[in-house]
C-alpha cells in the first residue's frame, strides 16, 4: 500500500485535480490519499487557505466578512463546475463553510482553526465525488472518524501517540481512501490544524499508521534540488537523501517537505518520495534510512534568515560549574526558544530565532544575564542568515570546511559563526543576512561546480 499526498498546487484547478486522479488510479496500490487545499493557480494567485484566514480575521474583527467568504466559494464553485459536478456537491461546500462561520468566536485561535481546516476538508469531499462520480469505489474520510486525534494547540498540532492504533485499520477499508490533510482532532472533539504546510505531516502519520511501503508526496517540482533554484538556473536534481539530510536541509529552508514531517515516516522507515504531479513519469527524489556513498560530497546547500545572536564571554567560563544551566534557564524562563549555542574556553553564543525578541524583551533577557551570570562581555548581533551545507559523504571525508571557508572568502564574506553540528551531516555557517544568498551560490558553486 502506498499513501499519496497532493500538494496545494496539485488541487489548485479542475485540471490539475484530473491529473491527480489520474494518478491515483494509475497505481492500485495508490489507495490512502491525502489532499491539501487549493493552492496557488499562478505567480500571484491566493491560496485557498490564505483566503480563509482572511476571511476568519475580517470576521472576528467586524462580525461580517461576505466577500471574503465568497471569494473561497469562487474557487470551490469553479473548480466544481469545471468538473462538471453535480450542484449538491458546491451546495454542501457553501453550507460547510457558512456553518464554520456560525461558531463560537470566544477562543479566536480556535475559530480561525476551524476555517483554515475548511480547504482541505473540502478538498478532499470534491476530489471523492469527482471519483465516485467517473465510476471509482472513493470515499471522503473524516479524521475524527478515523482517528486523528491530536494536541490542543491551534495551528500547532501535534499527533498524539494513542492515534496509531485507530488509524491503522484504515488499511482494512476498501476502495479509494480520501484523506484532508492539515488537521485533526482534539481529545474534546475540537478542530485543530498543524503548523502551515501540515498536509505533509497528514501524509507521515497515515504513511506510518498503516505501515505504508511508501509515502509519496507530489508537490510541482520534479525533484529537491541542491539548491534554491532562484539562485542557480537548472541546479543539480537530488535523486537520493537519508532522512537525515532532508532533516537538515528543511530547517534551513528547502520548503519542499514540511519540516515535521519527515519524523513519523522516519521513526517507523518508510521511505518517502518526493514527486512532482505535472511530471509523474520523473522518478523525483527518495528519502531512506540509508545511501550508497557517492562521489558527492555535500547533498544540498541552503539558508535561512531571522536569526539573532547573543554572544557572552566570561573569563574562566569552563571551570564554572552551571554556567551553562543558568543561562538556558533564562532563555526557558522568557519563553525563547533556541537554536544552537556554539561555545568556546570562554565564550558561548545563543543563536535564537530573531522574531521571538522584541526591544524591551531583548533589553531584560540582556539585564538578567548580567546581573545573574556576571559576564565580562555581552552583546547581540541581528540579522543573522545560517548557512548549511549537508551531505552524509562529509562525515568521512577531510577537507570540507577549509573549502567552504575558502569559498566564502573570496566572495569576501565574514563568517560570523560556525558550527558543525553533533550530527556531523551539516556544517552550518552563521553570516549576516545580507551575505546569504551571496554564500549559498558561492558554496554550491564550490561543491556542485568545481571537480
Ligand atoms: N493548506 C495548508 C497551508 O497552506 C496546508 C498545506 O497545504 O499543506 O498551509
Amino acid at each position: 500500500m502506498k499513501v499519496a499526498k497532493f500538494g496545494g498546487t496539485s488541487l489548485s484547478s479542475a485540471e490539475q485535480i484530473r491529473k491527480v486522479c489520474r494518478i491515483i488510479t494509475a497505481d492500485d496500490r495508490r489507495r490512502l490519499v491525502v489532499v491539501s487545499a487549493p493552492g496557488k493557480r499562478f505567480k500571484n494567485d491566493s491560496k485557498v487557505t490564505d483566503l480563509l484566514i482572511c476571511c476568519a480575521r475580517q470576521f472576528l474583527s467586524t462580525g461580517k466578512a461576505e466577500p471574503e467568504l465568497q471569494a473561497v466559494i469562487d474557487r470551490y464553485s469553479e473548480i466544481a463546475n469545471d468538473l462538471a459536478l453535480s450542484k449538491q456537491v458546491i451546495d454542501e461546500i457553501i453550507a460547510d463553510l457558512h456553518g464554520r462561520l456560525q461558531k463560537d468566536t470566544g477562543y479566536p485561535e480556535r475559530f480561525l482553526d476551524g476555517l483554515k481546516a475548511a480547504g482541505e476538508d473540502n478538498s478532499a469531499r470534491l476530489v471523492a465525488a469527482y471519483l465516485q462520480g467517473t465510476g471509482y469505489d472513493a470515499h471522503y474520510i473524516h479524521p475524527m472518524e478515523a482517528g486523528m486525534i491530536v494536541s490542543d494547540e491551534p495551528g500547532n498540532a501535534q499527533v498524539l501517540p494513542e492515534s496509531y492504533g485507530k488509524l491503522s485499520e484504515l488499511r482494512k477499508r476498501a476502495g479509494l481512501l480520501i484523506f484532508p490533510g492539515f488537521f485533526g482532532y482534539s481529545e474534546g472533539g475540537e478542530i485543530v490544524t498543524f503548523s502551515r504546510g501540515g498536509s505533509d505531516i497528514t501524509g507521515s502519520i497515515l504513511a506510518a499508521a498503516v505501515h505504508a511501503d511508501l509515502y509519496e508526496n507530489f508537490t510541482d517540482v520534479d525533484s529537491v534540488f541542491a539548491v534554491n533554484p532562484s539562485l542557480i538556473a537548472q541546479p543539480k536534481e537530488i535523486k537520493e537523501l537519508t532522512y537525515r539530510e532532508m532533516r537538515e536541509l528543511s530547517y534551513a529552508g528547502f520548503s519542499v517537505f514540511h519540516e515535521e514531517a519527515l519524523l513519523p515516516a522516519f521513526r517507523v522507515g518508510i521511505p518517502v518520495c518526493i514527486k512532482n504531479t505535472n511530471n509523474p513519469d520523473a522518478p523525483g527524489t527518495m528519502i531512506v534510512a540509508d545511501r550508497q556513498p557517492t562521489s558527492q560530497l555535500v547533498a544540498g546547500v541552503a539558508a535561512d534568515k531571522g536569526f539573532c545572536s547573543i554572544y557572552l564571554s566570561k573569563y574562566l567560563m569552563n571551570r564554572e560549574i552551571g554556567f551553562g544551566r543558568k543561562l538556558l534557564q533564562i532563555m526557558e524562563e522568557e519563553q525563547l526558544s533556541f537554536e544552537h549555542t556554539p561555545s568556546g574556553i570562554d565564550h558561548i553564543s545563543v543563536v535564537l530565532r530573531e522574531d521571538q525578541l522584541d526591544p524591551d524583551k531583548e533589553a531584560r533577557v540582556l539585564t538578567r544575564i548580567q546581573e545573574q551570570l556576571k559576564v565580562d562581555e555581552l552583546s547581540v548581533v541581528h540579522n543573522l542568515a545560517l548557512v548549511m551545507i549537508v551531505g552524509e559523504g562529509m562525515r568521512s571525508s577531510v577537507g570540507t570546511i577549509a573549502r567552504a571557508t575558502a569559498a566564502l572568502a573570496k566572495e569576501h564574506i565574514n563568517i560570523e559563526m560556525i558550527n558543525q553540528g553533533s550530527s556531523e551531516v551539516s556544517i552550518m555557517f552563521g553570516v549576516q543576512a545580507v551575505d546569504a544568498d551571496k554564500a549559498v551560490i558561492a558554496l554550491y558553486r564550490e561543491f556542485f561546480e568545481t571537480v
